[in-house]
């Protein structure tokens, strides 16, 4: 006796877009269909704890995997929980979830309602994607009577009584003759190990004549008690989720709890990949949900500046047949990448303390890693903190900003950088030269993102960070040299930015230099020297030059006898000379390129001979 049924209304839309539209790849109904037989497994193994005459049921549980290519069928079988009528008409019938029904009547076939309805979980539908026809065998656990319930996906169901002596459900496609391919038992390997490998039943693929084989490796690593988990199967996991061969420098395994749920399995590995900074590179996460593969490379689950982390998240909180569109406006996404941010800065903190070890994590990551000062606003301090320096204190070593400011003058006002391409160069500049003399330190940044984030981050802990050209409070010092006469100093500069007309915009008096005579900087706000030829560099912008301040040390012997010169007419040619000869220097000692440099070869060997 078989009793004809039909689907709900809202089962009828809603497979109708499953099938048509909804997911893009159609190996993933074996995903849905292996984590029905997990859940079912999952299930009976509660239910034996409860009630202990079901426990001879919940032994051996696995899932089995039949492909029979000669009648294009494909079978998946487990011994789990099984269905009885009302389940099968309940559960596979209507679509128990609540506001299903309004929402799919009320849903429009267009895009945006495709990707919601995916949150209500239609996986067993799937099956009809790839098969014209589906039978199941199903037996609960616990009760006598079988059932045998096919359909179509079109034209509603029939159940009948059936016969079963294992409780537990055997669901068989017949394959659409295009989908004849998911009897290749080469293809069903790869699928599953791709998607299902941490099912944590086996899952046995029949390979006819040549035997059974179980193809998953087994219980999923991150499930287990931490306590239990070696470093080599850390490793080995690493290795399997990164593809990469190092050792990983950070193994991070938690567990979220609250009102959602994640557990995290992350690694930072110890080398640096060889495309961090190629913009197309493909970085995030791995997604389970509930021990199930859902997507590589979820980036919503990691901020851009912490891209060189790997490993696994798996949130049973999250729908199963979550897609890409879904994960970018997924609250609980957002919740959980936060979650995983602060983790991860929590434990680079204790990391950090060891200096030789925490080396490694900068040299491999620190440049990617300063991106988050600039673009990760609410943990701008927490990054900055975790950051590292070269400083005018050792050129050897880096410095955090907390050891900077221990080391800081008491009257001293505010945290001092100054930006360039290379540390020994930099600690060189003429500009440091008062800061020396006072004994003030200054950070030396030589990565091109050090031009950024110091835009955006103006404070570290009540501390200014600025950049050497604005500290002018913190350099005033009494000099006793002998210095230019004021008549005769203005003359010169007043002769100089004449001469340099179109190549600065000003000709000034410091009193930050005390060993060079000049040394060049930018007008105020302006961007420095050194972001002006990185973005040279990369061909940008070259029309916004900044517009540079030849600056002149009114001690030095140099720059006293030309002042007193500027008011000699019959020197005039020499200090036109000069003047060149020393705005020359004075971009040497900022990194640039000279405009004619065997002219200044010339004059300088002119110079020198007159010396010997
Ligand atoms: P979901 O898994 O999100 O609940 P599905 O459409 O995948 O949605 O499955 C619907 C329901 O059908 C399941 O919740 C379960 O009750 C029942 N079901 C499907 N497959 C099996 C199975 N192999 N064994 C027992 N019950 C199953
Ligand atoms: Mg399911």
């Amino acid at each position: 006796m078989s009793e004809k049924m039909e689907f709900k209304a809202e089962v009828n839309k809603m497979l109708d877009i499953v099938i048509n539209s909804l997911y893009s790849e159609k190996q993933i109904f074996l995903r849905e269909l292996i984590s029905n037989a997990s859940d079912a497994c999952d299930k009976i193994k509660y239910m034996a704890l409860i009630n202990p005459d079901l426990a001879k049921d919940a032994a051996d549980l696995k899932i089995k995997i039949v492909p029979d290519a000669e009648n294009k069928t494909l079978k998946i079988i487990d011994n789990g929980i099984g269905m009885n009528k009302d389940d099968l008409i309940n559960h596979l019938g209507t679509i128990a979830k609540s506001g299903t029904a309004d929402f799919v009547n009320n849903a429009k076939d267009n895009g945006s309602s495709v990707d919601l309805i995916g949150q209500f979980g239609v996986g067993f539908y799937s099956a009809f994607m790839v098969a014209d026809k589906v039978e199941i065998l199903t037996r609960k656990a616990g009760e006598e009577q079988a059932w045998f319930w096919v359909s179509d996906g079109i034209g509603g169901f029939e159940i009948s009584e059936a016969k079963k002596t294992e409780s537990g459900t055997e669901i068989k496609l017949f394959l659409k003759e295009a989908e004849k391919d998911f009897t290749d038992t080469v293809y069903l390997r790869q699928i599953i190990r791709l998607y299902s490998d941490h099912i944590s039943y086996p899952i046995i693929l029949d390979l006819g004549k040549a035997g059974e084989e179980t193809v998953n490796t087994g219980s999923a690593l991150w499930t287990r008690n931490k306590a239990e988990i070696t470093k080599e199967q850390y490793n080995e996991f690493y290795h399997h989720v990164s593809k990469n061969f190092d050792e990983p420098w950070m193994t991070l395994h938690f567990k979220a709890e609250g009102n959602l749920e994640y557990t995290g399995l992350l690694f930072v590995p110890s080398t640096q990949p060889y495309d961090l900074f190629q913009p197309d590179r493909k970085n995030g996460l791995k997604l389970y949900v509930n021990k199930v593969f859902i997507s590589d490379k979820v980036e919503e689950l990691l901020p851009n500046y912490l891209r060189f982390v790997k490993g696994i998240v798996d949130s049973s909180d999250l729908p199963l047949n979550i897609s890409r569109e879904m994960l970018q406006q997924n609250l609980m996404v957002a919740k959980i990448r936060n979650g995983i941010v602060n983790r991860l800065l929590k434990e680079l903190k204790k990391r950090s303390a060891d200096y030789d070890d925490y080396l490694k994590f900068w040299t491999a990551f620190g440049t990617a890693f300063k991106e988050g000062i600039y673009e990760d606003f609410a943990n701008r301090e927490e990054i900055a903190s975790l950051s590292r320096f070269y400083s005018t204190d050792n050129l050897e070593k880096l410095t955090s900003l907390d050891d900077y400011i221990s080391r800081m003058k008491p009257e001293q006002k505010a945290i001092y950088y100054i930006t360039g391409d290379d540390v020994k160069v930099l600690a060189n500049n003429p500009q440091l030269e008062a800061f020396k003399a006072k004994g003030i330190e200054v950070l030396l940044l030589i990565d091109p993102i050090d031009e950024f984030w110091t835009q955006v981050l103006f404070k570290y802990k009540d501390k200014d960070i600025k950049h050497i050209s604005q500290a002018a409070d913190d350099l005033k010092v009494e000099r006793k040299e002998t210095k230019a006469k004021e008549e005769d100093l203005n003359k010169l500069i007043a002769f100089m930015a004449k001469e340099l007309e179109g190549e600065v915009a000003k000709v000034i008096s410091t009193e930050k230099l005390t060993t060079s005579p000049v040394s060049l900087s930018v007008l105020d706000g302006q961007m420095s020297i050194h972001l002006e030829r990185l973005m040279r560099n990369h061909q940008q912008q070259t029309a916004f030059a900044s517009q540079k301040v030849l600056e002149l040390n009114p001690y030095h012997p140099l720059i006293i006898k030309l002042a007193e010169a500027a008011s000699d007419p019959t020197k005039e040619s020499t200090l036109k000379d000069m003047t060149m000869v020393l705005y020359d220097q004075a971009l040497i000692a900022e990194g640039e390129a000279i405009k004619n440099p065997s002219g200044y070869a010339e004059k300088v060997s002119a110079y020198m001979l007159n010396c010997i």
